[in-house]
């Protein structure tokens, strides 16, 4: 069933398709260039009257793909209607939107077509003004449609064309009843065409049961991300995540962002850890209501909010034009979800930016998305506090020239002025410090400079920067490597009882049901070894690790009270420190990906 064109792809152009003149024009006017696979395909088989079955992923230019075809000929027809020609069902009212301004977009320059987008969740009111006023083209979300059609508010009778977008995702929320009797009233005569990312049986179904001898057309999904976007990665430990983004945050020249995780719960963690610390940022989860959810991306679009910390499924097919920034929070562990991620920003042929956050071991992942999207991402440095503060300066500044030059005289700035200039006179003291006064009241305590964290850095490249510039560890003295939350235990096996980091790793994360990412720097000495793990540990994980058994020795896992100064240093230990060693402390400090390694072999 499968629809080859004659042109290869990459040569079809938009004038080759033979759009009407107003829609090329709408083309040129929004800078598409050509037609994207899709759409290629697609286009010539809805402008010879076929219904099509289209599969493909999110951002492949599937409104387009219908939309062009179908307001092709309604301007070719050139005559005005007074009934609905095209209803679009879309699964949310996002959604519905998104294709109603598209098409409103493509139709610029057509005069006699109009869009009417009826969703729930809201009033009658004006989709029922719109809808009388002759709506030419309807789009929807399945049960708003099912009322109008009840109420008799939309006549469906003159209905030319048909199309279900994002087919399975309207299946998946349940409208598969609205929409079986949606097409069961639709006119014989009218042309459908149905696109979805996937094509599971119910979908099967309905175009069995309603769509005429349609052509499947099936593209696959993005595999490389718009050369537009510009890629990053910053390697970070885990417990350094946080301070990492607010300083990308700051340093950053950002406008809108969506940051990705991993988990609904981190979702809920990151959002309000970002706005402990200020930021304006909001969640959307599987666990958040559509209509929430909806309320959310009108509020990251409109600037009521600038972060938005998603998962990959609240976000799919997103398009807000002012995201400038995808941080990447966790590193997705596919490639087209990588590749769906970044593609929220771009959009409209914008420049977008997309910075991964990396911890060492996950380097791998990367090298797997590098080599199947066939791009390389750039590394770079987290931001030093000296960059932190500079943009925090600049942007004090910068919001006192705004202050100055949004107010006129006849604003409230005219008293403050008034006011400033009788303290002058009475106190005799400079503008300056009466400004730099004003500045600590405005900031209300809060210090504007940042402060070193507490954290250690434990990206070993920052490390040496910041050891270079002379900012940390100024007494000389080495510091502890223990991360924030972490403690160094210390266990009854060493070198003589023949174990490796691997053996370490394994019993502990397996015994102690301990996350292999909670285990830190392993040293191996002769009679006993040294091992960082959470601080809290509970009872039974305690226990468990006294008990564990390594090289046929029970571990008699306790806190190390022996070293205070340094992980390195000469301690009460019953092995007392043998000098030998010395030369092999580097090598025991495994890396982490070697110590995956071992464990996984
Ligand atoms: P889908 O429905 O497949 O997820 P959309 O139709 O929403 O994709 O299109 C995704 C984005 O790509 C939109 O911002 C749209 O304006 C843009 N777009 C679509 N077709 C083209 C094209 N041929 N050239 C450039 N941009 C396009
Ligand atoms: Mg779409």
């Amino acid at each position: 069933m499968t629809e080859q064109s004659s042109l290869p792809e990459t040569e079809i152009t938009f004038d080759s398709l033979n759009l009407a003149d107003p829609i090329t024009k709408a083309l040129e006017g929004l800078g598409y260039e050509k037609p994207s696979p899709i759409q290629a395909r697609t286009i010539p088989l809805l402008l010879e009257g076929r219904d099509v079955v289209g599969l493909a992923q999110t951002g492949t230019g599937k409104t387009a793909a219908f939309a062009l075809p179908v307001l092709s000929t309604l301007a070719e027809a050139d005559q005005r209607y007074d009934s609905p020609q095209v209803l679009v069902l879309a699964p949310t009212r996002e959604l519905a939107l998104q294709v109603a301004e598209a098409f409103t977009s493509y139709a610029a320059h057509i005069p006699s077509v109009s869009v009417v987008p009826v969703y729930g969740g809201s009033s009658y009111g004006p989709q029922l003004a719109g809808l009388r006023r002759g709506a030419t083209i309807v789009v929807g979300t399945p049960g708003r449609v099912i009322d109008h059609l009840e109420r008799g508010s939309l006549d469906l009778s003159d209905l030319k064309y048909l199309v279900l977008d994002e087919a399975d995702e309207m299946l998946r929320m349940g409208f598969a009843e609205d929409v079986d009797r949606i097409l069961s009233q639709a006119p014989e005569g009218k042309q459908t065409a149905l696109f979805s990312a996937t094509m599971p049986r119910a979908i099967q179904r309905i175009t069995g049961d309603y769509l005429n001898d349609p052509a499947q057309v099936e593209v696959a999904g993005q595999s490389k991300p718009a050369q537009n976007i510009r890629q990053r990665y910053l390697q970070v430990a885990q417990p350094w995540k946080l301070e990492a983004m607010t300083r990308l945050l700051e340093t950053e020249d950002t406008d809108g962002i969506i940051t990705f995780v991993r988990t609904r719960n981190m979702v809920e963690e990151l959002t309000s850890k970002l706005i402990a610390r200020g930021f304006a940022a909001a969640a959307i989860s599987g666990d958040i209501p559509q209509n929430l959810r909806e309320k959310t991306v009108d509020d990251l679009r409109s600037g009521r909010i600038d972060i938005l910390v998603a998962t990959d499924v609240a976000a799919r097919g997103l398009d807000v034009e002012r995201i400038s920034h995808v941080i990447n929070y966790d590193i997705p562990h596919d490639t087209s979800s990588y590749v769906h991620r970044i593609g929220r920003t771009g959009r409209a042929g914008r420049q977008g930016d997309a910075i991964l956050l990396m911890t060492p071991r996950e380097r791998y992942l990367l090298r797997s998305i590098e080599k199947a999207t066939k791009q390389s991402v750039e590394e770079m440095q987290l931001p030093s506090l000296d960059e932190v503060n500079a943009s925090r300066r600049a942007a004090f500044a910068e919001e006192i020239t705004k202050t100055i030059a949004t107010n006129d005289d006849a604003s409230e700035l005219s008293v403050y002025r008034d006011l400033i200039a009788n303290y002058i006179e009475e106190h005799n003291v400079a503008a300056v410090d009466i400004a730099a006064a004003l500045a600590m009241m405005v900031q209300g305590g809060r210090p504007l400079e940042a402060e070193e964290p507490d954290l250690p850095p434990m990206n070993m490249r920052g490390r040496r920067k910041e050891q270079q510039s002379g900012e940390r560890e100024r007494s000389g003295r080495p510091k502890r490597p223990s991360k924030e939350g972490q403690a160094t235990y210390w266990i009854a096996v060493g070198h003589k009882d023949r174990v490796g980091p691997g053996n370490i790793v394994g019993a502990i994360a397996n015994e102690g049901n301990i996350d292999i990412s909670d285990i830190g720097d392993i040293q191996i000495r002769p009679t006993f070894s040294l091992v960082e793990l959470p601080e809290e540990l509970s009872h039974k994980q305690e226990e468990a690790l006294k008990n564990a058994v390594v090289g046929g020795r029970k571990l008699n896992l306790r806190l190390d009270r022996g070293a205070p100064k340094s992980f390195g240093s000469r301690g009460s230990h019953g092995g007392g420190f043998d000098p030998s060693q010395r030369g092999q402390k580097k090598k025991q400090r495994w890396s982490k990906a070697k110590k995956r390694s071992e464990f996984n072999s």
